[in-house]
C-alpha cells in the first residue's frame, strides 16, 4: 500500500476506534470534548498573555485565559471549558452530540465574549465530519465481510514482516 494511502487508512482506523467506543449519552453530559483550557497546550504570547493553545486567535480577548503577571483568569477559562452552554438548546436536539468536536475556538468571533452565532455557523461542518467518520466506521466493519480473502492475505503478510 502506498504510504500516502496508509496514512489515510491509519487515520480512519483511529477515528473508527473513537466512533466505536461511544457508549451513548450519560445522565449529565456535554457535547464535544474541549480541552481543560491551559492544562494541555498552554500558549504564552510575546506580551505574556495566556491562551489555551496555538490554534486560537491571540487577538481575541474572549480566548485569553490570563497573564504571566496575574496568573489564570479562571472565570474566562471556565467559560471556554463550558462552551456547550452557549448552544444548550440546539445541542440537546443534535444527533451529533456524542461526536461533536467543537470547542470554544468555533465560538470566537474576535470580540470580548464568545458568540453563539459563530458557534452555530460551524455546526454543519462538524456534523459533516462526524457523518463521514461514521460512514468510514461502517465501511471498515464491512471490509472483512466482502473482502475476506484479501484481509486474510494482508494479515499473513503482516505477521511475516513482524
Ligand atoms: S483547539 Fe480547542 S480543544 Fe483544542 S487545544 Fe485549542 S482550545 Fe483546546
Ligand atoms: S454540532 Fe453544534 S448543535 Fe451539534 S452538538 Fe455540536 S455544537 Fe451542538
Amino acid at each position: 500500500m502506498s504510504p500516502i494511502v496508509q496514512y489515510a487508512v491509519d487515520a480512519a482506523r483511529y477515528d473508527e476506534l473513537l466512533i466505536g467506543a461511544s457508549r451513548g449519552l450519560r445522565g449529565v453530559d456535554s457535547p464535544s470534548g474541549p480541552c481543560v483550557p491551559g492544562q494541555m497546550r498552554l500558549l504564552v504570547d510575546v506580551v505574556g498573555r495566556l491562551f489555551p493553545c496555538e490554534r486560537v486567535s491571540e487577538r481575541s480577548a474572549a480566548m485569553c485565559i490570563g497573564t504571566l503577571d496575574k496568573g489564570f483568569d479562571v472565570e474566562n477559562a471556565s467559560r471556554l471549558l463550558n462552551v456547550g452552554r452557549l448552544t444548550e438548546a440546539a445541542c440537546k436536539q443534535c444527533w451529533c452530540f456524542r461526536y461533536c468536536t467543537m470547542c470554544a475556538r468555533g465560538a470566537d468571533a474576535g470580540s470580548d465574549v464568545l458568540s453563539t452565532d459563530a458557534k452555530l455557523s460551524f455546526c454543519e461542518e462538524v456534523r459533516a465530519s462526524a457523518y463521514s467518520k461514521i460512514r468510514q466506521h461502517l465501511f471498515l466493519k464491512e471490509v472483512p465481510l466482502f473482502y475476506a480473502t484479501q484481509v486474510r492475505s494482508t494479515n499473513v503478510e503482516r505477521s511475516v514482516s513482524i
